[in-house]
């Protein structure tokens, strides 16, 4: 697998910052974040727990709590007009309907008290008009048979409680994509199955998205599951992009010092772990809250150097898309000159 830098843009954006007002101080939670999403390519977004995978995800879809939530800058291009400039009523048009998403529980997006057939029919006739109800079920039975669910036209008739956890995902992708998506969000669609059912329900979102050509953002906290799915890779740390790469490359070439971390801590068939823990990053992420400027990763970073800990990492360009925000490789004029810069803010102050 690689990048398709041939294919058509689906989705481009940057410079995404998306700030919380709490009591305790801003929360950068997203904080200048860049992706290009190609037509039929599936993007990972990697990182640990409260690094800005679903404020990414959620700022994107215009699904974020205002106040105390806002998107203070950026911009999401679909199809090459600004999403993030449209009035509610355009966006209407485009969530669930060009964009759309999945989650980790489904049963927060579907109705209990509604079969599955009656909410299938509204979200297509939703998006569309002018399909007719008998129409739009047949279409819905086609979808619950392409995600896998047997006797799909007496399944249809249940209400979600009497599926199991897998079976529901199948349904809230089959919902997904029985608009025609153009891009499939999911966020941590499988953290609550079973690993078995995981790597079904994963294989399934591959297949759907090669044969319908939907472009899939994939957020995980597990690398393992990227490795297997994904044609490009973001690793998020605080809030920011620390590393971008075709995922063959991220593997073959991890150069931040978090992605090495992550990449040493996926459990592995083809060594021999016996008696060995596995590794894992020591330390905590740190609190979004007043980070001062510096790579938010040194306290847990055992290259850290004097740079590290007084200015933010430039984004260095390692070749082939190849993207990495560390110190450790930019050259030595920007380290002294960040420095120098950093040393006289401190002497002003
Ligand atoms: P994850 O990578 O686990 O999906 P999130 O994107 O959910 O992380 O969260 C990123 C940061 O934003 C976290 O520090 C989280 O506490 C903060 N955050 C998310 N939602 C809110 C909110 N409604 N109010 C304040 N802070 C929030
Ligand atoms: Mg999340």
């Amino acid at each position: 697998m690689s990048l398709k830098p041939n294919a058509k843009v689906v989705l481009e954006v940057k410079d995404l910052r998306t700030h919380f007002r709490t009591d305790a101080g801003i929360v950068k939670a997203v904080d200048g974040v860049s992706f290009t999403l190609h037509e039929g390519e599936t993007l990972g977004i990697v990182g640990e727990s409260g690094s800005g995978k679903s404020v990414t995800n959620l700022s994107i879809m215009r699904l974020i709590p205002s106040p105390p939530g806002k998107v203070v800058g950026g911009e999401a291009l679909f199809e090459g007009v600004d999403i993030l400039q449209l009035s509610e009523k355009q966006m209407r048009e485009i969530r669930g309907n060009k964009i759309s998403m999945i989650f980790q529980d489904p049963m927060t997006s579907l109705n209990p008290f509604l079969k599955i057939s009656t909410q299938m029919v509204e979200t297509i006739r939703l998006h569309e008009k002018d399909v007719s109800k008998e129409e739009a079920l047949k279409r819905s039975i086609e979808m619950l048979k392409l995600v896998g669910i047997p006797s799909a036209e007496k399944r249809i008739q249940s209400y979600p409680h009497q599926f199991s956890g897998g079976m529901r995902q199948r349904v809230m992708i089959a919902m997904a994509l029985s608009c025609n998506a153009q891009v499939l969000v999911a966020d941590e669609p499988t953290t609550a199955l079973d690993v078995t059912i995981q790597a079904q329900i994963l294989e399934l979102i591959n297949n759907l998205s090669s044969k319908m050509g939907t472009a899939v953002i994939l957020i995980t906290h597990d690398l393992g599951v990227v490795a297997g799915m994904c044609d490009q890779v973001c690793v998020m740390y605080a809030g920011r992009i620390v590393e971008k790469a075709g995922t063959d490359d991220l593997y073959a070439r991890p150069s931040h010092p978090y992605t090495e971390g992550l990449i040493k801590s996926v459990p592995r068939m083809d060594t021999k772990q016996k008696g060995n823990r596995l590794f894992s990053i020591e330390g905590q992420p740190p609190n979004v809250i007043d980070l001062p400027p510096c790579c938010p990763f040194h306290p847990r970073c055992n290259k850290a150097m004097d740079v590290c800990r007084s200015a933010y990492p430039p984004v260095k360009d390692l070749g082939s898309g190849h993207e990495v925000a560390c110190w450790l490789y930019a050259d030595e004029a920007a380290k002294k000159a960040a420095l120098a810069e950093a040393q006289t803010k401190e002497k002003a102050e």
